[in-house]
């Protein structure tokens, strides 16, 4: 198998799955700043330009899959209030922002580049 949830969620590089696509520190003013190449293979994190458009496409899908079901769930089967349900959603989404923001950029980008177990003979290739 060609796809690592372990280094898709860690958010490592998917040629390598050793370096960090994210800068770390988290700047929380810039949650989204990624280092020009992977630190490991030097794998560009971008691409081209305009590469993360799909991830919002992503991020919107698993945002609808969590919290859709949830939202019914808590309404018709815990049977809260409208106001309570969404406040609770609310705070689920405040909770998830973060991980979901990088998660969908780091997930688009393991489903467009393969892992290289011999990355380090195909380095800047
Ligand atoms: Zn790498």
């Amino acid at each position: 198998m060609n796809f690592s949830f372990k280094a898709m969620w860690q958010n490592k590089c998917p040629r390598c799955r050793k370096g960090d696509i994210f800068i770390k520190p988290l700047d929380i003013l810039n949650p989204l700043d990624m280092p020009k190449e992977c630190a490991v293979c030097s794998q560009p994190t971008e691409p081209e330009p305009g590469f993360y458009y799909g991830a919002m496409f992503l991020s919107y899908g698993i945002t609808s899959l969590i919290l859709l079901p949830t939202t019914l769930f808590l309404l018709f089967y815990v049977k809260l209030s409208l106001t309570l349900t969404f406040m609770i959603m609310g705070m689920m989404m405040v909770m998830m922002f973060l991980k979901l923001l990088r998660g969908s950029r780091s997930l688009y980008f393991h489903l467009v580049v393969r892992y290289d177990e011999n990355f380090e003979q195909h380095k800047n290739k």
